[in-house]
């Protein structure tokens, strides 16, 4: 089977298996050897690595995993692909193709049964349309990961990456921000697709911290006062906090804790780090 990453060779493999592209799948394969050489390269993969792959589609991005990775694991949710992937990947004896929806697999269990518990690799060109319950569902039920190098919609990529202070700052960034140290190591054209999206791509490499950046005596409250405040975004923290039924404290409190930290009692969400959110959580905590 010839190396797919180029128009040809995938138009080819679309034909013989006449395979229609669904939409609700979110299927846009990379047909650009350079875009998948430089994701290869931004995900470090080695001999000695498990890798995940969500989203295998054809194989393309798989047979580079498979060449340089020991184990390739491929989870792949459309049954039509399985006996084009079964042909595409036919000469590596590293990869196991699975079919199943990402969503759905208990992935630590996979990790245990497949690597003994040791950290993966996640690497995939993403189906945009879950990217976050496919990111955070990686991190919250804590698969034991080493790095996830995905293809996602450039705007997601950039809220993955940003600080306080700018428009695309919300809850998905200091999600992943208190989890991992995002990079976004390329930027990709539309045009490196088929079908092409009609939006823009980027690869992003989210590099898993082994202790969490902050310290905070209750993780999930502290996520519920940073959902709870970006949901209200254009109210001060204080009333944003207040409207929402999962927060227990009251003005007063709030206000008290903003003003131990230094903080104007009008502050909005969006200004604070998640250094100050950790901080809010535990000082709420005491109450
Ligand atoms: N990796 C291929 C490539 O780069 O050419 C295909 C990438 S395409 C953007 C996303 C892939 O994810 C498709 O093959 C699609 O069928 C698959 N997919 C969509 N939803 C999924 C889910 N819930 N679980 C597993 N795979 C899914």
């Amino acid at each position: 089977m010839a190396t797919l990453g180029n128009p040809q060779n995938t138009i080819a493999v679309l034909q013989k298996y006449k395979f229609n592209f669904q939409k609700k799948y979110g299927q846009n394969f990379l047909i650009d050897i350079r875009v998948l050489e430089k994701i290869i390269s931004a995900a470090d993969i080695t001999e000695d690595d498990f890798v995940l792959e969500i989203g295998p589609g054809i194989g393309t991005m798989t047979q580079y995993l498979c060449e340089h990775a020991r184990a390739v694991a491929a989870v792949e949710i459309d049954k039509n692909l399985i006996p084009i992937l079964e042909d595409t990947l036919s000469v590596y004896e590293n990869v196991e193709i699975i079919q199943q929806d990402i969503l759905k697999i208990d992935i630590n269990r996979l990790v245990q049964e497949k690597n003994e518990g040791n950290p993966i690799k996640v690497v995939a060109n993403l189906p945009y349309y879950i990217t976050t319950p496919i990111i955070m569902g990686l991190f919250e039920s804590h698969v034991p990961i080493e790095s996830i190098t995905v293809m996602v919609q450039k705007e997601v990529a950039d809220r993955m990456q940003v600080g306080p202070g700018t428009k695309d700052y919300g809850a998905l960034s200091l999600a992943v921000q208190y989890y991992a140290k995002p990079e976004i190591v390329a930027n990709v054209p539309s045009n490196c697709f088929i079908p092409r999206p009609k939006v823009g791509s980027a690869v992003i490499r989210l590099d898993r911290y082994k202790e969490a950046p902050v310290q905070v005596k209750e993780e999930k409250q502290m996520f519920a006062l940073i959902r709870a405040s970006f949901n209200q975004r254009r109210k001060t923290l204080v009333n944003g906090l207040n409207n929402a039924p999962d927060i227990p404290y009251g003005k007063e409190q709030m206000i008290q804790a903003l003003e131990e930290m230094g903080l104007p009692a009008n502050v909005r969400g969006e200004s604070l780090t998640l250094a100050q959110f950790a901080r809010l959580s535990n000082l709420l905590s005491r109450f």
